[in-house]
């Protein structure tokens, strides 16, 4: 980790450092693991780290961040900042860190695609230099400070997912990052029950926007996406002036993708940049993510990435599991996409179902967060799977309206065992199967995976 002082902290953040100023090398939320680290007393829903702290001391702790006042006899032991927020200090460690690396910080959000394509960016700027990324979902306030102490002295380019589920969560870790270039992938329907509204998706995703350009950075938006007029009117003289770009399927576009094939076998299109257009097969299933590589190609681009190495950067990434991911058996495959449903992710998946063989079989648990849209969105889905799958099976309360709409192809189960009891005979009484496994994190689809594929 690049070093940073205790009072540096304090005086960035306008705490109080009782003891002496030292520096610091590591940072650490967990007692367990702080050896030479400043522990961070982090408050969480099941757990308090601040009854971690003499524990934290005893494993190696040098420095403690407090935002209540300690016994002397800690205070005695190691120097203590005391704040009024651990959770905002840890990004203002993040931060201290991120000030003083020379790494060109690249940033993302999206309503879904932001993992997938953080990692395609990553792939790409690997070949252009010394690059890290955000670890697997580390998206959040904890996330995302964690991810910046990773940062080290001869880093040239960091990928950094920011996830947001309410308004002014993007503003908040932008507060931390101040990325160099950002993209925002799209804004659909996820987490509208947090941001209220449609509306305020638009809004929360667009704070990454105001905090990169009022600093003079770039960024781009999806001219595909039905906010792109908006962005357009909101963003004027952004566009004017070539701060923020676009890309999508449009010849205005920054980077273009056309031709997009989307078969069983894997995904082929046309990606057209600023000084070069290419063909590509990626190993990867889903149309959408033409999409997902034109935006990852645009954000290594504005951060610097030589245009020759997008290719090979694509070429180099590959499905991420639990995203679509395909396990191919004798007699079926299981498309697991159990890792998180937002709506526009769902209809994604169930047009790469339809294009598999034999007898197509949608397993839905109920996306969750979706507020007062949620009926009307699992309605939808119901809907669109009438035309495109042989069945649906569903679990959880919200799918009941998703199988109204799907007529007799439908069937609704209490608990997961059922389905997968169901679902045996259906591998039982057909040559091949394909399935896909898809529902919100808090459904744990991802049982259903780990039994369908132990069938295989
Ligand atoms: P999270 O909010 O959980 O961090 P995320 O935005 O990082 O999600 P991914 O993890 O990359 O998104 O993908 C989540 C789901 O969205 C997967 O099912 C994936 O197939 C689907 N998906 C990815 N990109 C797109 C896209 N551009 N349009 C629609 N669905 C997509
Ligand atoms: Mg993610």
């Amino acid at each position: 980790m690049i070093s940073f002082k205790l009072s540096e902290l304090a005086v960035y953040a306008n705490y109080k450092l009782l003891g002496a100023d030292r520096e610091i090398c590591a940072v650490s939320t967990d007692s367990r693991n702080c050896k030479d680290a400043l522990f961070v007393a982090l408050i969480g829903e099941r757990f308090d780290g601040h009854d971690f702290i003499e524990k934290a001391i005893d494993n190696g702790a040098v420095a403690v961040v407090s935002s209540k006042v300690l016994p002397e006899n800690i205070v005695n032991k190691v120097p203590v900042v005391l704040c009024n927020d651990t959770q905002k200090a840890l990004g203002y460690c993040g931060y201290l860190v991120r000030r003083q690396s020379k790494a060109k910080i690249a940033s993302l959000t999206g309503s879904c695609g932001k993992t997938t394509v953080k990692e395609f960016t990553h792939s790409i700027l690997s070949l252009c230099g010394k690059s890290m990324c955000t670890n697997g979902n580390f998206n959040n306030d904890i996330g995302v400070p964690l991810t910046l102490l990773r940062l080290e002295k001869d880093t040239e380019f960091a990928v950094i997912e920011q996830g947001a589920s309410h308004l002014f969560d993007i503003a908040h870790t932008c507060e931390f990052v101040k990325a160099d270039t950002a993209i925002i992938n799209n804004v659909g329907g996820a987490h509208i029950e947090g941001f209220g509204s449609y509306d305020g998706v638009y809004k929360g995703k667009s704070e990454i926007l105001e905090d990169v350009l009022s600093r003079g950075g770039m960024a781009a938006v999806p001219s595909d996406n039905k906010y792109f007029e908006r962005w357009k009117s909101d963003y004027k003289s952004a566009f004017a002036s070539g701060k923020l770009l676009s890309f999508g399927s449009h010849e205005f576009d920054f980077v273009r993708f056309s031709n997009v094939k989307n078969s069983a076998d894997g995904l082929s299109f046309t990606l057209t940049c600023p000084n070069q257009s290419f063909d590509i097969s990626m190993n990867v299933m889903g149309a959408h993510n033409a999409s997902n590589a034109a935006a990852a190609c645009t954000l290594a681009l504005i951060s610097g990435a030589d245009e020759s190495k997008l290719k090979e950067g694509l070429l180099s990434s590959g499905a991420i599991k639990g995203r679509l991911f395909a396990n191919t058996f004798r007699n079926m495959s299981v498309i697991d996409d159990a890792y998180n449903a937002s709506y526009n992710a769902v209809i994604a998946a169930l047009d790469t179902l339809n294009l598999q063989t034999g007898h197509k079989v949608m397993i839905f648990g109920d996306m969750g967060e979706l507020g007062d849209a949620a009926i009307e969105l699992h309605e939808s889905v119901g809907e669109h799977a009438a035309s495109k799958v042989d069945e649906l099976l569903c679990v959880g309360p919200l799918t009941e309206h998703t199988c109204k709409k799907a007529g007799n192809k439908a069937k609704h189960f209490n608990c997961h065992a059922d389905l997968v009891k169901y679902a045996r005979t259906v591998i039982n009484n057909h040559p091949y199967t394909s399935f896909l496994v898809k529902g919100s994190h808090s459904m744990h689809m991802e049982e259903i995976t780990k039994e369908l594929i132990a069938l295989g």
